[in-house]
């Protein structure tokens, strides 16, 4: 082997260890002699030869030593935050600024150079609430967190979570379904929900699906075994509910079931999600890992900005109740292995295998040899 390295050859043997692991934040680029492609290191396609693997800096350094930039990763485009999660940060650093009242939509518009109506469909549809509504349920965390200290004052603690009045603070219900409110088993709602045989795998893991909707969307999504025991589910978490069998769900639910066994992306359907605000930021965050790609909890920490909320981050995760809309199964240990999953893990198994089935063959070019490469295979 002849071939030129970008990299010290030294440092070589780190990167591979990284791209091992698939390290999604991982600063480097990778090219493959062989299709003459380069790619991140997260990036969803086969895990190339160690041989075939070079190492660059940057996207410029590879294309200049003549690689083309994968399809699928997209290595030549900068990662940005998704829109919904840049105004999560936002929002956040206004309350921790200590700043009462709202951050308008106006304001939201100027910070991200988006239109208000832009920002307020993309963060509804990712998180199931206004920018608005967001910012008082962090507000009101904050304020039920600040009270939870013995020492604290409720004076003290009104102000630490930035409203302007005591009536105020007592006066925000932020948004229709609290925690105070799930805990009464969702009183009064109606929830139509169906169950369908669902076997993700061909003579094993075989069993039922289990989803259910609001008029707001999609509250839950479960798999198991028996239709008896995932009904009993449903009915423990909202039992002050009424729930209607429907029939135009069960067709709804059938179609994910059989994108799911095909490795599919689930159909972008409104979601009704129940959590505190960082549960609903962690599972935006899954929301964003397409089909055929993993992440591991420490890399969804960083992605969220924050490095050491790795255990909370998993928690979240494993307290998902809609399956597959929000694709917790997309996230595995740093060491590659599958870790937990709600539903089991043979499930988990399987719809990982699905996705790595379905999905379109990375660049599919083993005849376009890199021109960077003096070897091949
Ligand atoms: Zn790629």
């Amino acid at each position: 082997m002849t071939t030129r390295t970008a990299i010290p050859s030294a440092a070589e043997e780190r990167l591979w260890q990284q791209l091992l692991h698939r390290d999604a934040s991982a600063p480097f680029v990778y090219a493959v002699c062989t299709t003459g492609v380069f790619c991140r290191p997260g990036c969803a396609s086969r895990l190339p030869l160690r041989k075939n693997v070079r190492f660059f800096p940057d996207s410029a350094a590879a294309s200049v030593a003549g690689f083309r930039p994968c399809q699928r990763c997209r290595p030549d485009e900068p990662v940005a935050p998704n829109l919904a999660e840049q105004v999560c940060r936002l929002l956040q650093q206004h309350l921790d600024s200590g700043a009462s009242g709202s951050l308008p939509l106006a304001r939201l518009a100027q910070l991200t150079g988006r239109s208000p109506f832009a920002i307020q469909r993309a963060f509804q549809s990712a998180l199931g609430v206004s920018p608005a509504q967001y910012l008082a349920r962090l507000r009101t965390e904050r304020f039920a967190s600040e009270l939870s200290h013995p020492d604290q004052s409720i004076t003290d603690a009104i102000h630490a979570s930035g409203y302007s009045s005591s009536s105020r603070a007592y006066s925000c219900s932020p948004l229709g379904l609290t925690p105070s409110s799930l805990r009464k088993g969702a009183f009064g709602e109606r929830i139509e929900y169906a169950i369908e045989p669902c076997n993700l795998r061909q003579d094993s893991v075989t069993g039922h699906a289990l989803s259910a909707r609001t008029a707001r969307g999609l509250c839950w999504l479960a798999f198991g075994d028996s239709p008896q025991l995932l009904f009993d589910d449903l009915r423990a978490r909202f039992h002050a509910a009424t729930l209607l069998p429907s029939k135009a769900l069960g067709k709804i639910l059938r179609q994910i079931i059989a994108n799911a066994q095909a490795g599919r992306p689930t159909p972008d359907l409104p979601l009704d999600l129940r959590g505190t605000a960082f549960q609903l930021r962690v599972w935006n965050a899954l929301r964003q890992i397409p089909v055929g790609q993993t992440r591991s909890y420490s890399q969804l920490a960083r992605e969220l900005g924050q490095p050491s909320a790795t255990r909370a981050v998993a928690r979240a995760c494993a307290t998902n109740s809609v399956a597959l809309a929000v694709p917790c199964h997309r996230v595995v240990a740093s060491s590659g292995a599958l870790s937990g999953y709600r539903w089991g893990i043979e499930r988990k198994r399987a719809l990982l295998e699905a996705e790595q089935a379905g999905k379109p063959h990375h660049a599919a070019t083993e005849n376009a040899v890199g021109k960077g490469c003096k070897t091949r295979t």
